[in-house]
């Protein structure tokens, strides 16, 4: 009798573990077949040889058992469950690729490295706080969407967010640059030669019918569009 707790509390220990342990291996693979997808592969060879887990084949056969995706043929097609759990991992991936570099000032090895553990633990309530905190982000370090969340469509009034779109800012306020999401290299540029770098303080001078800011000594006239772009942190 005895003995027999014993071995079904080991038991349960066992089981346990290895369940958490499968559980961020498969969500590593839906991660890849989600960011393969968007460079538009979706074969199981090329997911075969790009993953990192010699245990693919026999994962992915569980996660098909699991309802997570199908083939068809050869190609991979997400299902209704894996696809919405591939899209909270990226989404916590690429949310804390902004926290950690941004507000943390990591470089993007360290970024990289701690995004791919926090992936795997942040809850959904951590996850939307973090997004909200940062304004909502479009896009990570890199230039990849970050799936939406409830968060960024409903709007909460009881956190307020630490960064904040730059045509939210008010007339006479003075914010930092935190991040600026570059619609292209050029754009980027042409904003870094004016001084709209992340880490410059700017003031709001005015909204209508045109956005001017003072960057320094020097007052700036922008459009909309631009402006949209360039995401600050109040001072
Ligand atoms: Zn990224
Ligand atoms: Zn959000």
């Amino acid at each position: 009798m005895k003995e027999d707790l014993h071995k079904g509390k080991m038991h349960r220990w066992r089981g346990v573990k290895e369940e958490g342990f499968e559980e961020d291996r498969v969500d590593e693979l839906l991660e890849l077949i989600w960011t393969l997808r968007e460079k538009g592969v979706s074969d199981m060879d090329h997911l075969l040889e790009t993953t990192q887990d010699i245990e693919a084949k026999s994962i992915l056969r569980q996660m098909i058992k699991d309802d997570l995706f199908q083939t068809e043929g050869n190609r991979i097609i997400l299902k209704e469950r894996g696809e919405e759990k591939a899209r909270e991992i990226v989404r916590r991936h690429r949310l804390t690729e902004r926290l950690l570099h941004e507000i943390f000032e990591m470089s993007e090895e360290e970024v990289e490295e701690e995004a791919c553990k926090l992936e795997h633990i942040l809850s959904p309530a951590v996850t939307e706080s973090v997004c909200t905190f940062l304004g909502h982000p479009p896009t990570c370090i890199h230039g990849k969407p970050i799936p939406r969340g409830e968060c960024c469509t409903k709007f909460k009034k009881e956190m307020k967010p630490l960064v904040t779109p730059l045509e939210e800012l008010g007339l006479g306020e003075e914010a930092r640059i935190v991040f600026i999401i570059p619609k292209s290299h050029q754009r980027l540029d042409r904003l870094s030669t004016l001084g709209i770098v992340p880490g410059g303080i700017l003031r709001m001078h005015q909204k209508n019918p045109s956005y001017v800011l003072q960057i320094g000594e020097t007052t700036l006239a922008l459009d909309r569009d631009i402006v949209k772009d360039i995401y600050v942190k109040r001072v």
